[in-house]
């Protein structure tokens, strides 16, 4: 089966239903399956052949969704760089993925053709939007639509998903064709991911990674993606009013700017029947007032890249029964689902019994083939079968997994093991706390210190002595925070994320030398 047949099957089901939309196109079943036609027969007119990269690098539009099936269709890799980076870093990308060909939106079109130089792999670059015969519309038109004949082994790479690209060594997970077929069974094994045809899913994120996930099950069930293309609160609530949105994912950073921007009162937000957030931890307490803000729907999945979908899932009915009578659930990341197996192992890869602290590993049909080109990366994470996700857990009698922290954000100071999440989930707390990161800097005495980055609420201050002090009421005293910094904003990752890492690299050096 070729992932891409999936949605040359739901255009014989719903030709006319819409498929997927941005503010400027809506593309049917119908067209979507003519469109990627035309350009998976256009790239292999190209002279590319099965196995070859194709990389995308653009802001969510249609376009994006219209390749990402077309390459399937055609056996080619899709390899996505976020629209985020900047066009060093795409370069970078791209010449580790040794693409072939680059399909770019017009954002980025200028200064990677000013660097074309810099791109002897690349064969051709193919301009979103542009006219003539650079154009994403020509390259189209001169493809036939056929559906192409290309068989597909289960064990071929799809998707190059990298995992970082701003800094370090590249990392992109390989994910086969039968990890994206599983990812498609698996969102449909629950009611959480199973999309009526009505359903209408915005991708406020880049698709390029977490948000686009979900692309290929909502093409399996007749629903209709809708790309926003960049994150302003007022527009979003605005789109999700207009289009009717019925769900759409956001990672915790985007959620508590939602809520603190105080504006969703003022929209028709009555069409949202899920919000699934994820990617990183989310705090308790906010997440109580994103309920308060946006009613009891949300759902929350927890997974990786290289595990191409989500390995748990705190489903609708688990955020109920937080807010009832098992309060500890909304600070869990659900439950294993689908196919995974899923154990809590200890430094040697032992299953440790519920209540244990230890390693999150996975073993299943959407697991990655590796690191690409890099076997000794591959051999940190994946022995036996197991994925070492490196997120230390502990599983209650449920079967509840409860995300401690990360293996590698540990701080050890004076012998004593310290989880920035524990502090961070007490500094959310705070009625002033908008945002926060809690890192370890090197200390002669203790080896590390606790230091908290704090990002306070609109209109909020805080004295640092008054938030080292609530730290000290909730948590044993060698927790707390030997400094509090406040900032602006913290630095995130191209998802959206909390880039922890360049916290404590650059932002405590800056902050120590002031
Ligand atoms: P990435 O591959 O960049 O998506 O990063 C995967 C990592 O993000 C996981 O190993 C976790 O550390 C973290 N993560 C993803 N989802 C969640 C979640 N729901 N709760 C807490 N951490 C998460």
């Amino acid at each position: 089966m070729n992932l891409g047949h999936l949605v040359t099957r739901s255009a014989r089901y719903w030709p006319d239903r819409p498929a997927v939309a941005d503010r400027h196109r809506r593309v049917s079943y119908r067209q979507l399956e003519e469109r990627s036609n035309r350009l998976a027969n256009a790239l292999l007119g190209l002279g590319l052949e099965p196995g070859d990269r194709v990389a995308l690098y653009s802001l969510n539009r249609v376009e994006l969704v219209e390749a990402e099936v077309a390459l399937y269709k055609a056996g080619l890799v899709k390899a996505p760089l976020n629209a985020r980076l900047s066009t060093e870093e795409a370069l970078h990308v791209l010449e580790d993925a040794q693409a072939r060909v680059l399909i770019v939106g017009p954002e980025h079109a200028p200064g990677i053709l000013e660097r074309r130089d810099a791109l002897p792999v690349v064969e051709q670059v193919v301009v979103i939007g542009a006219d003539g015969d650079q154009g994403f519309e020509s390259l189209l038109a001169k493809g036939d639509t056929a559906l192409p004949a290309v068989q597909v082994d289960q064990d071929a790479p799809a998707v190059l998903h990298y995992t970082s690209g701003s800094s370090g060594r590249l990392k992109a997970a390989v994910q086969t064709f039968g990890n994206r077929l599983a990812l498609v069974r698996k969102s449909l094994m629950l009611p959480e991911g199973r999309f009526a045809q009505d359903e209408v899913l915005g991708h406020v994120g880049p698709v390029t990674h977490a948000s686009g996930m979900q692309i290929m099950p909502t093409l399996t069930t007749g629903g209709c993606n809708y790309l926003i293309d960049r994150f302003d609160i007022a527009e979003l609530f605005a789109t999700i009013q207009r289009e009717r949105i019925t769900r759409f994912f956001a990672v915790p950073t985007m959620l508590y700017r939602l809520i603190d921007s105080g504006l969703a009162g003022d929209y028709d937000l009555s069409s949202l029947r899920r919000i699934t957030y994820g990617a990183a931890p989310m705090a308790p307490s906010r997440l109580r007032e994103a309920m308060d803000v946006f009613g009891p729907i949300f759902t929350q999945g927890y997974g990786a890249g290289e595990t191409t979908s989500t390995i748990s899932i705190l489903t609708l009915e688990d955020h109920l029964r937080g807010l009832k009578d098992k309060p500890e659930l909304l600070g869990s990341c659900g439950r294993p689902y689908g196919e995974s197996e899923v154990i809590i192992a200890d430094d040697d890869g032992n299953p440790l019994p519920d209540g244990e602290a230890g390693e999150i590993l996975v073993r299943g049909p959407d697991v990655m083939q590796g690191y690409w080109n890099a076997p000794d990366l591959t051999e940190e994470v994946i022995k036996d079968g197991w994925y070492h996700t490196g997120d230390v857990a502990r599983r209650d009698e449920e079967g509840f997994l409860y995300i401690i922290d990360r293996k590698k954000d540990m701080i050890i100071s004076g012998g004593f093991n310290i989880y920035p999440a524990e502090i961070e989930t007490v500094l959310f707390r705070h009625p002033a706390v908008a945002e926060c990161c809690v890192v370890g800097a090197p200390d002669p005495e203790w080896g590390e210190q606790v230091i908290a980055f704090v990002v306070c609420r609109p209109g909020e201050t805080v004295e640092e002595a008054a938030l080292v002090d609530y730290c000290a009421e909730h948590l044993a005293s060698f927790k707390k925070p030997r400094h509090v910094r406040f900032i602006d904003e913290l630095p995130k990752n191209p998802n959206g994320k909390v880039a922890r890492r360049l916290v404590r690299d650059t932002l405590w050096k800056d902050h120590d030398r002031q």
